[in-house]
């Protein structure tokens, strides 16, 4: 089975539809078996429906480097669900 930072690299790919079906299969399979994995694709999702909502012409190029910074970065970074302090 794949780790939680494997499924995450895959994430975006995943919602592109880019994944070849055996891959697609363990994604979904971990998917299946992780709620923390399945809370940090249901955020991903919003955040990029988010995105896609706003017109490009009407945000300023340097607001779409950062959030492209952020969308980077936010699918690099396994979720960090119930971790205490
Ligand atoms: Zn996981």
């Amino acid at each position: 089975m794949k780790s939680c930072k494997e499924i995450i690299d895959l994430l975006s790919e995943y919602l592109e539809g880019d994944l070849p079906g055996d891959e697609a299969g363990a994604f979904e399979t971990h998917m299946a078996l992780c709620p923390p994995c399945v809370d940090f694709l249901e955020n991903l999702k919003q955040t990029r429906a988010l995105v896609r909502s706003l017109r490009c012409d009407e945000v300023p190029p340097e607001v779409q480097r950062q959030l492209r910074t952020f969308l980077d970065r936010a699918t690099k970074r396994p979720p960090k669900r119930g971790k205490r302090t």
